[in-house]
Formats: structure tokens, sequence, C-alpha cells
């Protein structure tokens, strides 16, 4: 299914990069290295969908037409603890400018997700966030979309008081029940993935997935 606002990054480097995070095998150094490939090209694959005026500059030798990305300048990652340290590392690469807030989301496992439709209780443990101004673009790091219940709490956190320019979600891996429920909630709200798997098991974990990627990051 097509989704709008919804963009997979198909290169063929981040689907081989993904294929290594996914596999078992992939011990912790090497998914966070991967997780953090990965925001690297999540990043410059955002960045072709800025604004961007031409300007021009002199070389040693004559005036040269080029560019300047203006969107960029004013970019707040924000960072949900803690499996997305490693693909807000990745995203940095590609905004080094970047300001950066944190929130600590914490979804209350259930035995039966699915019982109650994969509605998690989330709590918010610890946020600390710059101004989000009006022409900020918003991105949030979350490598897994998984039920969207997170998700939809920490936008709601985020925008009680402020009206970003752009709010966008980078993730890694989503699933139809998330990205429903964020785009419902949140219409305006782009989202960046690279890949979108078909469901969620019982317990609410991205199938097949990638497993806790919080745990295979720091565990
Ligand atoms: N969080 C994870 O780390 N993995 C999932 O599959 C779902 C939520």
């Amino acid at each position: 299914m097509e989704y709008k606002n919804v963009h997979v990054l198909n290169h063929p480097l981040a689907q081989e990069i993904l294929t290594k995070v996914r596999d078992k095998r992939t011990n912790q150094v090497e998914f966070r290295k991967g997780i953090s490939r990965l925001g690297r090209l999540i990043g410059y694959e955002l960045i072709k969908t800025m604004k961007f005026k031409e300007i021009t500059v002199e070389t040693p030798i004559a005036p040269a037409k080029g560019i300047e990305i203006t969107e960029k300048k004013d970019v707040l990652i924000v960072t949900v603890l803690r499996a997305s340290i490693p693909l807000t590392d990745g995203l940095l690469k590609a905004f080094p400018e970047a300001r950066q807030g944190i929130i600590s989301a914490k979804r209350i496992e259930l035995e039966d997700a699915k019982a109650v439709n994969y509605q998690f209780d989330i709590k918010i443990d610890y946020m600390n966030v710059p101004e989000i101004r009006n022409d900020t673009v918003l991105i949030i790091s979350d490598p897994m979309l998984a039920s969207g219940s997170t998700m939809v709490k920490v936008i709601d956190t985020l925008l009680k008081k402020s009206k970003p320019k752009r709010l966008i979600l980078a993730s890694v891996i989503s699933c139809p029940t998330g990205l429903e429920r964020v785009l419902k909630a949140f219409p305006q709200a782009e989202i960046i993935t690279v890949a979108i798997d078909p469901e969620l098991n019982n317990k609410g974990y991205i199938v097949p997935g990638l497993g806790d990627a919080g745990d295979r990051s720091f565990h």
C-alpha cells in the first residue's frame, strides 16, 4: 500500500545495511554502526526535499553558480531515548549544525497488545527540548515505528505549544499500524523509513523487524 507523506528509502546501500542490522548475528557494535549509517543516508535523502536558493560565489578564477540549502538552517533533531541514539548520530552527519533535544518515552509492555488494538500507555520520564520555532524543521528520530503509540505521545507533547514549519519522522522500520495511527493524528507529518514491514506480533514488535532496537544497541 502507498501512503501519502511516507517515503521509503529504497537505495540499495540502505537496503544492504538494513539487511545486516536485521540479522540476529549482528553484534551490538555493528548494529549501532549500521543504524548510524542509515541515519546518515536518511539525512541525505531528507536534504533532497529541502528548499534552497541559488547563489553565486567567486572562485579564484571566476564567478560560479551554486546553491544554499536554506531549510537546513533551523533543523532540530529530537532523540527518543534510548533506541534512537545511533540513528541521531547518523542524522547529525547530514545536519551537523542541527540543534538537539531529548525525550524519554517508555511504553508500558502488554502481554497481549493485539487485544487492545496495540494502544500502549506511554510514560514520558524526561524531556529537554529547545525552542521549536515557526521556521524549525523538526526531525523526530525513532528507528521503530511500530504501534505508533510512542510517536503520537511524543509529537503531542512536542507540539503542545509550538508549530514547526515541517514535522518529519525519521524511522528505520515502520509498519502499517504505526504509520496509519501517526498520520491520522498528525496528517502534516512526513515520514521517511527504510522499510515497511507487514505486521506486529502480540507484544507489539514489528514482524520480521529487527527485534528490540534499544536492546540490540545497548545490551
Ligand atoms: N520497538 C522496537 O525496538 N522494536 C519493535 O519491533 C517495536 C518497538
